[in-house]
């Protein structure tokens, strides 16, 4: 700002009663009116830049660089102003190809950016990853016919698009006369079979693009994940855009090797209090949180107990203390977001086959060194924080990474291994066949004597590992009953593969519940932090609390059907304790109708002591439980007895429960289970009340609609 000292107001000046001038005094003495409104307008724009995100909860597209070093912030004063058209930014970034992405769990976008990485590698194209949600879904119109476009779109909940896909959504599905003539396209959906309206999402972006007159280059291609193959299915796909490539666009072929996208570089000279030593900071997760205020709380395990206990699985319940944070509350229904660790086991493991042990307490900074790209990990920060506690170094590897890795082989014979696996998806499938295999699992299987992949960059690494992610468990606990403390259930598997005890596949986040349990039950034994620096005190973990709309009705007195499949009674046994507890208070509550489904009723009837106190409290004609089990040795060996049968046997209850008392419904447990349930509620209303499929399904959806039948289902 400019200070006029011919138009100064002389007399606007005050002196000290000192008779000097203060500095406040000089600067206010040689104010103008133009600076005093140049100053307002600095003013009101510093507040609406620092509070955009916070008090509107618009996404900041810098939020990552929170993450940064102060000193590697200075790219931000280098960021071109965002163009919200796709056409303007792809002809920006001189790139020949977009990959839109929506993504909810963050597979699509991961599957995105394989992609991006592999048409650079194979190909030479360059292009551009695209959050939905970053450009408007007209500028699509704008895209010319020398680009290429791929849209990777996942389908969740009943048949929804992702939340980053909404804009997109609703230009496709509500505008008419658009012309995409232009637009040559490939299309992948994410779905799961288990659920209704598998893959509609990628079905009704697809048929609205081709409406409007662009041309699919190839059929939409579409993930299974009922079968656990969506990586399978994805490079199946993959292959053909890439031979649609070569045959119908003319491209050649050509390894351009490793180019990376981000630097990471150690640096010992940071300040110690800047680096992140493992306390959860995903960027995204946080984004996704209500106005990126993601907090995450170390809580410490109170109580651990097994409800059961077998040679194939155990179950856990667990509680934790809310008492050292006052702010954390949860309401009963809701999440609870764990933040697991990877075993140390691993951690070393993979250091060691990548020559890094000496480094791992040494800081890093990482950088983005290609525009565009989104950083997945906090910076500084440590090998022992990023491997221990930022990367998903034990998901089971896919096979799509292993022709990246071929180049980093430490010898020909790991080489030609890589080369074969990475060709042959049925060597591929035999080969994990009897193991569970993992990046360092991997890389110590293929090493010749033990060699270690030092050729393997960092950035390639951090590039490639997605991060490591809060598993969700359905609070098992009333907010009204104990407000302080929050409990969830938890099943750990001990399934082993062929057979053979030392191939199990351990669940990560179900893994350190119980390795935390055994802590507490042994407060003297090691921790098996992965850190020379301990994050957490014993017996700690980090959490938040993730909202659920899974919520019972504010009247108590509404009746209740409540259909639950193994562990998926955590939140049910929430709702029955609230409603036990209004009980006692002499409040009235409604009828409650439980349906319960398990493999056994001597090893995994969850929680039976409590719902027989719930049933003596309540009283038969308020309480009710159905049970079904499945592989009950005294049953029908051959026939397995669902939910669904109970629920087909008591059809007369729960439609004059729903139809007539305004009762609601709340199913939870698998995504099966929730599917064979609403098919059987289907069949009965057809046998019994004669109703149509048109009647039954525009009934079901009121239902969701309003609420009154609700879900919490996985998998
Ligand atoms: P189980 O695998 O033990 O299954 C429970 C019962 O459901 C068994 O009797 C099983 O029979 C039966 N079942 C299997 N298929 C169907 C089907 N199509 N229709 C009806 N019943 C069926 O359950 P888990 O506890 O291991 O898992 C329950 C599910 O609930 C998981 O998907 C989990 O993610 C989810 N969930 C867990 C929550 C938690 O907080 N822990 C909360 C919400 C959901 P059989 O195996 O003999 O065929």
């Amino acid at each position: 700002m400019a200070i006029d000292m011919a138009s100064k107001y002389h007399s606007l000046h005050l002196p000290t009663h000192h008779g000097d001038w203060s500095l406040w005094d000089r600067i206010y003495d040689q104010l103008t009116l133009d600076d005093c409104v140049g100053l307002l307008v600095i003013l009101v724009v510093t507040i609406a830049y620092l509070s955009h995100g916070y008090l509107w909860d618009k996404p900041d597209p810098y939020h990552h660089l929170w993450f940064e070093k102060p000193q590697a912030r200075s790219m931000v004063n280098n960021l071109p102003a965002q163009t919200r058209n796709i056409a303007t930014k792809l002809e920006e970034r001189k790139k020949e190809m977009v990959i839109f992405w929506g993504s909810q769990s963050g597979t699509a976008e991961s599957l995105a950016a394989r992609l991006s990485r592999e048409v650079n590698r194979r190909f030479g194209i360059e292009s551009l990853l695209a959050d939905l949600s970053d450009y408007d879904a007209a500028s699509i119109t704008d895209i010319p016919v020398t680009k290429i476009a791929v849209f990777i779109l996942s389908t969740y909940g009943e048949g929804d698009p992702p939340d980053n896909a909404n804009e997109l959504w609703s230009w496709v599905t509500t505008q008419k006369d658009v012309k995409l003539n232009d637009l040559r396209y490939a299309a992948f959906g994410l779905g799961n079979s288990n659920y209704n309206a598998f893959n509609r999402a990628i079905d009704i972006v697809t048929k609205s693009l081709d409406g409007f007159g662009a041309r699919a280059l190839l059929p939409v291609g579409k993930a299974d994940d009922a079968k656990g193959s969506t990586v399978e299915d994805f490079l199946a796909w993959q292959d053909e855009l890439f031979g649609m490539l070569k045959t119908t666009l003319g491209y050649r072929e050509q390894n351009v090797g490793y180019q990376p996208t981000l630097s990471a570089v150690y640096n010992d000279s940071v300040n110690p209090a800047d680096i992140h030593r493992g306390i959860p900071v995903d960027p995204r997760e946080r984004k996704k949180a209500r106005g990126g205020r993601l907090k995450v709380y170390a809580l410490p395990l109170t109580e651990g107990r097994e409800l059961f206990s077998g040679s194939e699985r155990s179950c856990l319940h667990l509680e934790f203390d809310l008492s050292q944070h006052a702010r954390l509350k949860y309401k009963t229904g809701d999440h609870l977001a764990v933040w697991p660790q990877n075993p140390v086991q691993e951690v070393n493991r993979l250091l060691h086959m990548l020559g890094l042990q000496s480094q791992r307490s040494v800081p890093v900074s990482i950088a983005i060194t290609e525009p565009g790209i989104e950083l997945k990990y906090p910076t500084p920060t440590t090998l022992d924080a990023l491997f221990g506690y930022y990367m998903d170094i034990c998901g089971p590897m896919s096979r799509d990474l292993l022709p990246s890795l071929i180049q980093f082989a430490p010898s020909e014979s790991s080489e030609a291994r890589l080369a074969q696996l990475s060709s042959d998806p049925a060597a591929w499938t035999e080969y994990l066949s009897d193991k569970h295999i993992n990046l360092g699992r991997l890389l110590e299987d293929l090493s010749e004597d033990g060699q270690s992949w030092t050729s393997i960059p960092l950035s390639f690494l951090l590039e490639y590992i997605p991060p490591l992610k809060p598993r969700y468990f359905s609070i098992s606990s009333s907010a009204v009953v104990q407000p302080r403390r929050v409990s969830i259930t938890a099943l750990v598997s001990h399934t082993p593969i062929n057979g053979n005890i030392q191939n199990q596949i351990p669940g990560l986040a179900t893994t350190y519940l119980a390795r935390l349990k055994a802590q507490l039950a042994a407060p003297g034994a090691a921790s098996d932090t992965t850190s020379a620096v301990q994050i957490l005190p014993p017996h700690h973990l980090h959490a938040h609390i993730q909202r659920s709309p899974f919520k019972l009705p504010a009247n108590a007195a509404v009746p209740l059907i409540l259909v639950a499949s193994g562990t998926g009674i955590a939140p049910l046994r929430a709702f029955l304790a609230e409603r036990s507890r209004l009980h006692r208070m002499d409040r009235p509550v409604g009828r409650c109708l439980l349906f319960y489904g398990a493999r056994s009723a001597q090893n995994e009837w969850l929680y039976r002591e409590e719902m027989e106190e719930v049933r003596r409290e309540l009283g038969q004609g308020l309480f009710e439980i159905e049970t079904a089990f499945s592989r009950d040795p005294a049953k029908d060996p051959v026939r397995k007895c669902y939910v669904q049968d109970r629920v087909r046997e008591r059809f007369g209850d729960i439609a004059t429960t729903l139809l007539n008392e305004g009762g609601y419904l709340y199913v939870c447990g698998s995504a099966r289970m929730a599917r064979g349930l609403g098919k059987i509620m289907d069949e009965c209303f057809a046998e019994k009340m004669a109703w149509s499929k048109e009647r039954y399904t525009e009934w079901a959806a009121r239902m969701k609609r309003e609420r009154k039948w609700q879900e919490d289902v996985w998998g």
